[in-house]
């Protein structure tokens, strides 16, 4: 059993008032660990910490190749462990090995990437009237508090701490307070690499006490967020009062549009792909399949045969393609929603069920399960379900599928099946939302903005956006020639 424990200005500790919670195994239903469970002191701590590092200097006034040397190291070790930190990931999410291992890679390879992009030239100079010389540069904002969910507790931490580190701010980071195992293992790697104390704080708990206290203190500069919409909102209205800059990466519906003239094979797998990956637990999963009338039926009956086939059970069997959701209370909202789709009339072709046979019934396992039938006054069509769950639906023509595909609050991803690559440019320019594909699904990249349109969110992640985030910028002015103005005359 792991005690977890919080890290401030480089000491692991518990909680102020000693309060855990248990942490379970999604494919078992055991209790794996027990978290420190932080309290709003612990916050304020913590934020007071980050703040006098920052103010000292010892971090945001280092030269970036400095800061870029620690972020390598953090990689290496990363990488030297990444068994272990596969291991642990599915132990606390439930992912199956193989995608926890690209997880734990491309983290690692996040880190390298930020190393690298800190020490390129990031300012400009202008031109104004002489004898003035113009200049922009970047700066860290200061204390930046990061919030992540649970479904990528380690790679979306990573997506923060890396650019907010590399360009020199201090963090209050708050893990999901359903997996916080891989989170702390990579604090462990900060102290290993020698990361000055107080740079990076790991706070751990509950939301309502943990992430609202960020949000709320005034010493935080920045909030950068990944969850829920209706989190990203509640953080948006406690941050007003303290005009806290926020970057906001919320939830999805994202609709994966399958035209006829489309390579069949090829549609129908990346359809699978982008709903069941993840046990459909990720934000822009393609959890509308909006497919053209004439293979509709075809297209339906092909994804059924090949969802029934899906290997569902514990991510850490070798020959398992779809791990359980990540915990009871998940479980019972993702299944309500099966519920709600049956009652409001869509018709269930596939799955809709908990999987309760003999050595799965403790975990939080779901069929995969399929709608058809539905229309865009659904709710199964409208709300993020975040789970096995995808509705496939049916267009005539580009105008419709573009219609349809707009039709819901979200836009963070979406994606376009043809071989007509005129057809296919043209639908995604047409889409609202900020991370699109054609003929493929879920490929992100460290090096490309990820990010949603409408109340998907807003401010961007990876890439140069991604560090920019984390960045003020600054203009200065420099007078060339150091003379009086003579504006007045005496
Ligand atoms: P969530 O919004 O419930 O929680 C996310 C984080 O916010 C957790 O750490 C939680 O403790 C914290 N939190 C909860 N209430 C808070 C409050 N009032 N103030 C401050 N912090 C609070 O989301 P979740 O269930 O952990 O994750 C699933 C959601 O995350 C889905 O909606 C999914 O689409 C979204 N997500 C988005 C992206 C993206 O890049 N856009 C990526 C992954 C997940």
């Amino acid at each position: 059993m792991h005690a977890l424990r919080m890290y401030i200005n480089g000491e692991w500790r518990e909680s102020q008032n000693k309060e855990t919670r248990d942490i379970y195994n999604p494919a078992t239903g055991e209790v794996i660990a027990q978290a420190a469970e932080g309290t709003i002191e612990d916050v304020k701590e913590a934020i007071q910490i980050a703040k006098s590092t920052f103010e000292s200097g010892i971090w945001s006034q280092t030269p970036p190749a400095e800061r870029a040397a620690y972020l390598f190291k953090i990689a290496e070790k990363m990488e030297e462990r990444a068994k272990e930190l596969a291991e642990l990931e599915t132990l606390d999410n439930g992912k199956p090995l193989r995608e926890a291992s690209f997880d734990v890679a491309d983290a690692a390879a996040c880190f390298r990437y930020y190393a690298g992009l800190i020490t390129k030239p990031n300012g400009e100079t202008y031109p104004v009237s002489d004898p003035v010389q113009g200049i922009v540069v970047r700066e860290p904002v200061g204390v930046c508090g990061l919030i992540v969910p649970w479904n990528y507790p380690l790679l979306l931490s990573v997506w923060k701490l890396a650019p907010a580190l590399a360009a020199g701010n201090s963090v209050v980071y708050k893990p999901s307070e359903v997996t916080p195992i891989t989170p702390t293992r990579l604090f462990e790697i900060f102290e290993e690499v020698g990361l000055p104390k107080g740079v990076a704080n790991m706070v751990m708990g509950s939301g309502v006490v943990v992430g609202n206290a960020i949000a709320e203190s005034e010493d935080v500069d920045l909030v950068s967020f990944t969850g829920g919409t209706k989190t990203g909102k509640q953080i948006m209205k406690v941050a007003a009062d303290s005009l806290k800059k926020l970057s906001l990466e919320l939830g999805g519906k994202s609709p994966n549009i399958v035209f006829a003239d489309a390579d069949f094979e090829t549609a129908v797998d990346y359809a699978l792909f982008g709903i069941y990956a993840g046990a459909g637990q990720i934000c822009a999963a393609g959890s509308r399949i909006l497919v053209e009338e004439g293979i509709y039926e075809k297209f339906v009956s092909r994804f059924v045969e090949r969802a029934n086939q899906i290997k569902v059970g514990p991510g850490n069997d070798q020959e398992v393609e779809m791990g359980p959701l990540v915990s009871k209370e998940h479980l019972e909202r993702v299944l309500s929603y099966i519920e709600i789709g049956k009652n409001e009339g869509a018709r269930l072709v596939c799955g809709g069920k908990r999987i309760e046979k003999e050595g799965l019934q403790d975990g939080y396992f779901v069929e995969p399960t399929v709608f058809v039938d539905a229309n865009l006054s659904m709710r199964i069509v409208q709300e993020e379900i975040f789970g096995p769950v995808v509705v496939i639906e049916k267009f005539k023509d580009e105008k419709e599928a573009i219609a349809l595909a707009n039709g819901t609050q979200y836009g963070l991803a979406g994606a376009v099946f043809t071989k007509d690559g005129a057809k296919a440019l043209r639908v995604v320019k047409q889409l609202r939302a900020g991370i699109t594909w054609i003929n493929t699904f879920h490929n992100t990249y460290n090096e490309a903005p990820w990010g949603g349109y409408k109340q998907s969110g807003f401010g961007r992640a990876l890439g140069t956006y991604g560090l920019e985030t984390f960045q003020e910028i600054k203009q200065i002015n420099v007078n060339l020639q150091v003379e009086p103005i003579g504006w007045f005359s005496k």
